[in-house]
């Protein structure tokens, strides 16, 4: 690559942008010109994240901070609530969004399509940057084809506000187009403690396991005549996630148009 692609982040104190910025600093290929939060602004952004001090200073508003930096990439891990306007923001800058941030509905992202595909450039809406994690939903759902009975094990810290897990949901969504349907189990089962069976989907089930000191794992477990098949991802820390945020810098630059889903760039 001849040269540098030029990033900005939104959301760069909260614990995946500080991530981010890290990986940006660190990368040859990759150059921080601008770092944005509500929190944090005033502070060098090198400084913000605990390495050396880097030049960029972060500031608050987005929209300034685009018109000034001219970055060619804006990599947003805010809120729900913000990341919208933040992608409008972007695009109306001709910036291409790499969007980590959950909270778009379906014709949200419909309509950032036409404005990136207006504004001739490439946009990234991906709610799950891991590289290992969208392998396991694919493997899982290749699985399903030839072992039908399965049931879905997602593990995540204590304080998770929600369960099932977004990625137990999806691979489950992704084996359904697979799987053959049935009901799971012996029909007459009763379940003498509420929930011991876990969530139902499809008619296989889904267990959520809520630990202190789990960060995300997820077993997608098969079993079959006289064999058991598991499909295991761990997930250790939030720099697991950068590999893919840095493939998807690299590829917005190369298409038109907004893509939804990591796992059609990677
Ligand atoms: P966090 O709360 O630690 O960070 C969010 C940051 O956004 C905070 O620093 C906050 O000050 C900042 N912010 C809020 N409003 C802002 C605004 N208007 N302008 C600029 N900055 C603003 O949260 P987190 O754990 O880093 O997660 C961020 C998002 O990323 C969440 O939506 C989360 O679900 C998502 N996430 C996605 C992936 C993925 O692989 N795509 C992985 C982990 C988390």
């Amino acid at each position: 690559m001849s040269e540098k692609i030029k990033v900005a982040v939104a959301g760069a104190s909260g614990r995946m942008g500080r991530e981010v910025v890290k990986m940006v600093l660190a990368d040859e290929h990759l150059e921080l010109v601008a770092a944005v939060d509500r929190s944090g602004a005033g502070s060098d952004a090198g400084e913000l994240v605990g390495v050396k001090p880097c030049g960029i200073i972060a500031v608050g508003d987005l929209d300034a901070a685009l018109g000034a930096a001219k970055p060619d990439v804006l990599v947003d891990f805010t809120v729900p609530s913000v990341v919208y306007g933040n992608t409008l923001t972007a695009i109306k800058h001709g910036v291409r969004p790499v969007v980590g941030a959950t909270g778009f509905t379906p014709e949200q992202i419909q309509e950032l399509d036409g404005l990136c595909r207006e504004a001739n450039i490439g946009g990234l809406i991906a709610p799950n940057f891991s590289i290992g994690a969208i392998l396991m939903m694919q493997f899982a759902a290749k699985a399903a084809e030839y072992l039908p009975h399965v049931e879905i094990i997602e593990y995540h810290g204590d304080q998770k506000l929600d369960a099932p897990s977004g990625t137990s949901i999806k691979t489950a969504e992704l084996i359904a187009e697979t799987r053959k349907k049935f009901k799971q189990g012996n029909p007459n089962e009763e379940e003498i403690l509420p929930g011991a069976r876990g969530g139902e989907y499809d008619g296989f089930r889904i267990h959520s396991v809520r630990l202190p000191g789990v960060f995300a794992q997820q077993e997608v477990v098969f079993g079959g005549y006289g064999q058991s098949l598991k499909i295991r991802h761990d997930s250790y820390e939030r720099a697991g996630y950068m590999p893919g945020v840095k493939i998807g810098v690299e590829k917005v630059m190369t298409y038109t148009g907004m893509v939804y889903g990591f796992e059609h760039v990677m």
